[in-house]
């Protein structure tokens, strides 16, 4: 018996992520403010049940039903505080991202503009500290601020700050997937952003897309990303997918250079601490599983980091299982080409 106004019994979480799994879980509440926040942790705390956290449902993996509570944060709200030079914006952590990034720019407010249309909500941005065409979001981060249930000795699940610097944000990264997992919900974040556009066009594809305009406005930027990503990335609604399946893999100069006399025309980038990072993509796509298809689940034919589960057919392995199968054998084939292990970007949640 859930025992709380706010808390179902076995709700289906399939239309929460975007991979379409077919996935329940046992509890679940949707959470619009702190206080239901508080409740909710109070609750599972007393029944014992584990926490799964849901914001747009674009970078996980229900792997199986979850057996505890699953809290699809919903908090609204956006805050605008001037500073000298452009603003302090708060925004509730389940505010739509890509409908922020609309907003800021409707505001006059700088910065988010090459992060437009990823999907997923503004508490799961610093997550994996979100990126796209040459910036992330740890740029325009300056603190979150949410309940950690690791500290909560008095079991009053009051909100605490977390600066940026303590946020420990990396390439696709944080202390959110690391020593706060599963142990921090975001209720706010803090960005800075400016009055005055500054533009990144950093990315090849983005400054290709903009030769004809001389001085690109904020608008220009964002409306050519839009575009770039319309054209290359499946729509989950028609192709369910979790965005880029693995992490861009960074590696050392002597593995580079060892896989180059094989490979000479090996795509690579070298990072700010003289790593080089290559795109697993192209790593992908030279194992031969580009647009490849097993079963129910694919690698996209235009973009071989994606990822695709094909519903609505009946397979003895469980779409979750094949998705997780592909990925192994898309991982090995790698391994054994490249040396190169691929890290999985997305969080699997369920026995896997
Ligand atoms: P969810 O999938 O719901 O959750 C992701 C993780 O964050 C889970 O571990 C969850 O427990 C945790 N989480 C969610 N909300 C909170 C919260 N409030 N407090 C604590 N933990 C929380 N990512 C990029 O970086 N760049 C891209 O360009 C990009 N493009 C994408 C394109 C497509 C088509 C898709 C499907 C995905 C893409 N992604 C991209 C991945 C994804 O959109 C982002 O990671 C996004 O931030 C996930 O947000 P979400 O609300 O859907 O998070
Ligand atoms: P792309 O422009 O074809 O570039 C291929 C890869 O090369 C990308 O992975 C990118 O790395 C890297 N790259 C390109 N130019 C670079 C530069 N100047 N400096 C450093 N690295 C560079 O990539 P795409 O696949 O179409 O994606 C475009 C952008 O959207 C990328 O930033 C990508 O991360 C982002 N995206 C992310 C997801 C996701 O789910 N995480 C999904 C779709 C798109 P980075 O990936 O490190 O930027």
């Amino acid at each position: 018996m859930p025992g709380s106004a706010l808390i179902s019994d076995w709700v289906d979480l399939q239309p929460l992520n975007t991979l379409a799994l077919p996935a329940r879980a046992r509890y679940f509440a949707k959470i619009e403010t702190v206080e239901q926040l508080r409740e909710c942790l109070l609750w599972a705390q007393r029944q014992h049940v584990p926490l799964l956290v849901l914001g747009g449902g674009s970078n996980v993996i229900l792997a199986a039903d979850w057996p505890g509570l699953a809290l699809h944060i919903a908090i609204k709200g956006k805050r605008i505080q001037p500073i000298v030079g452009g603003a302090e914006v708060s925004v509730g952590a389940g505010e739509n991202w890509h409908e922020l990034v609309q907003w800021s720019l409707a505001q006059e407010l700088y910065g988010l503009e090459n992060l437009t249309l990823i999907p997923g909500t503004a508490g799961a941005a610093p997550i994996q500290n979100i990126g796209a065409y040459g910036v992330e979001v740890g740029e325009r981060l300056l603190r979150v601020r949410g309940v950690d249930l690791g500290i909560d000795l008095e079991h009053d699940f009051s909100v605490r700050e977390i600066s940026v610097a303590e946020c420990e944000l990396g390439y696709r990264d944080s202390i959110f997937k690391n020593a706060l997992r599963n142990r921090f919900v975001i209720t706010e974040i803090v960005l800075r952003l400016s009055e005055q556009f500054k533009p990144v066009l950093s990315y090849p594809t983005l400054r290709e897309a903009l030769t004809t305009i001389e001085k690109p406005t904020a608008l220009n930027v964002e409306k050519a990303v839009r575009k770039i990503r319309q054209s290359r990335l499946p729509d989950p609604i028609a192709l369910p997918n979790a965005g880029s399946f693995f992490k861009n893999p960074v590696i050392t100069r002597e593995h580079f250079a060892r896989l180059q006399n094989n490979h000479s025309a090996i795509p690579h980038f070298l990072t700010a601490d003289s790593y080089v990072k290559i795109p697993a993509a192209w790593l992908v796509e030279q194992s031969g599983w580009k647009g490849r298809r097993v079963g129910a689940v694919g690698v996209h034919e235009k973009q071989a980091l994606v990822l695709i589960h094909y519903p609505g057919h009946r397979f003895d392995t469980p779409p979750a299982q094949a998705l997780l199968d592909l990925a192994a054998t898309i991982q090995r084939d790698v391994l054994a080409q490249f040396a190169i292990a691929l890290e999985l970007e997305p969080t699997v949640y369920g026995s896997h």
